[in-house]
């Protein structure tokens, strides 16, 4: 169904300033879909705010990959009992990841009676009637409207586990964006032991690439300069299409649009990454040159129980592979420790692999139990305190290896994307194409959202300060 044809009559009333509060957890994904939830409420009149004390309207995007993030959750969550006291008319909201299983909806259902409406992932369109059924239900105290709430099929908890998604057609308003995302397919079918995303997110779904074309059109036509495609493994793109495309195709395809623009894309899944796409990648001067490869751990015994369907020797394979065409390239990685069964020396694989891998930058977790996988029967027999000095180790080593990556760029010129005026004393910053980040002294406003070139002229741990050589590059 596409969103506009959903029949937004709410109590809103275009005079009155409705206020609507967006609360993101977790991965891009979770930005995107927020990114929509705002064009869904913008539609229906609200504007939204920052400060949540003044919203009519709180929704909380939550996300069920780590157990840290679902206390963050429920703890954010509890303290809007305060505020509901104080404000009655508030409608609370939480949707995302978290509110595809049924433990946990259960769970709010019980601790946090005063949340108004929960949906899931795939179902951002039906928002407005859900909005609209809070207010029906508001208003069945007043005789007049008691009439007309008979007709409605009210449910004041509407918890969909919908998987025919309409991926098409949510909409898309983001015009003068500086960058963006879009997602390119939902789901996933690989089945990682320990990830919960499979069975929150369905199977994996890809949308058409006429669709993506004329979404990306657009977007460069509206000035946006940096595009991410998003998917939780976007290097399968288009296998559940009828019309096959490769993700490569696609790249090709998108890179083809006349404009000033550059790609980005998130996450690759190692067993489908081909020598085809990293050639594309390395030659195509609007793919940005860096790659998010979540290696998860070094150690065969571990990759296997974590049923990631490749080996450490094939992992750097394809950096080694990508650094000989493309030394400068910076790889980025996801690894978790402590997973069950795993030794020191499986965890000292990882270290050795990091080392040889020599990533910009590493997302490390702590292995968590996410109820329902296939790693939560596996005896979670890593001592907390052991996975603490693993990271810990880790960490140190890593952060070596990032300071040697950055330092390469000292004294080189890259091409930065000016993202943001930083503070009063004109220090702005952007991204080069490697996705580090650059601060730069003497910024003017009117440079935002321009691609210019600047000479690096220190460098501190992952810090890197440039100076504008041109500002029209
Ligand atoms: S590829 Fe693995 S880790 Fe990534 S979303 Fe799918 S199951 Fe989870």
């Amino acid at each position: 169904m596409y969103i506009m044809d959903v029949p937004i009559k709410t109590n809103i009333n275009k005079k009155i300033k409705y206020l609507a509060f967006i609360k993101t957890y977790g991965c891009q994904q979770n930005v995107s879909d927020s990114e929509k939830i705002e064009n869904v409420l913008s539609a229906m009149g609200y504007q939204i705010t920052n400060v949540k004390e003044e919203a009519d309207f709180i929704i909380f995007n939550s996300c069920a990959v780590r157990k840290n993030a679902e206390l963050r959750v429920f703890g954010n969550v509890s303290q809007l009992r305060k505020l509901k006291k104080k404000k009655p008319n508030i409608v609370i909201a939480i949707c995302g990841c978290m509110t595809q299983q049924s433990h946990i909806v259960k769970k709010i259902r019980k601790d946090f009676e005063f949340v108004d409406i929960i949906f899931g992932t795939n179902t951002i369109e039906i928002l407005p009637k859900l909005i609209k059924s809070v207010f029906l239900k508001r208003d069945i105290k007043n005789k007049k409207f008691a009439q007309n709430f008979k007709d409605i099929n009210f449910k004041p908890f509407e918890i969909l586990q919908k998987t025919d998604i309409s991926i098409e057609n949510l909409p898309c308003k983001k015009e003068n964006k500086i960058k963006t995302f879009i997602s390119i397919m939902h789901g996933c079918n690989n089945f990682c032991s320990y990830c919960i995303v499979p069975y929150v997110r369905g199977r994996e779904l890809s949308r058409k690439s006429e669709s993506l074309l004329q979404e990306f059109e657009k977007l460069v036509k509206t000035g946006c300069k940096e595009i991410t495609l998003l998917g939780q493994n976007v290097n399968s793109y288009g296998k559940t299409l009828d019309k096959k495309i490769s993700f490569t195709e696609l790249l090709r395809l998108l890179t083809k649009i006349e404009g000033d623009f550059r790609i980005r894309f998130m996450t690759s899944h190692p067993k489908d990454v081909s020598k085809e796409l990293i050639d594309e990648i390395v030659s195509n001067k609007k793919i940005c040159k860096h790659i998010h490869l979540p290696v998860q751990s070094g150690s065969n015994k571990i990759l296997e129980k974590m049923n990631r369907k490749y080996t450490r020797e094939k992992y750097l394979k394809i950096i080694d592979y990508t650094r000989k065409k493309a030394p400068e390239l910076s790889f980025t990685s996801d690894i978790i420790v402590g997973f069950p069964s795993e030794t020191y020396q499986d965890f000292e694989e990882t270290l050795s692999l990091v080392k040889e891998a020599k990533f910009s930058s590493l997302f490390t977790f702590i292995y968590s139990k996410r109820k329902g996988t296939l790693a939560a029967d596996m005896r979670d027999n890593v001592p907390y305190q052991t996975k603490i000095q693993w990271l810990n180790e880790l960490l140190k080593i890593q952060k070596n290896i990032s300071s040697n990556f950055y330092q390469k760029f000292l004294g080189k010129r890259v091409r930065v994307l000016l993202e943001k005026e930083k503070n009063k004393k004109n220090i702005a910053f952007g991204k080069n194409s490697e996705n580090l980040t650059v601060y730069i002294e003497d910024c003017s406003e009117f440079l935002l959202g321009k691609f210019v070139q600047v000479k690096i002229i220190s460098q501190n741990n992952r810090v890197l300060r440039g100076k504008i050589l041109h500002k029209n590059s």
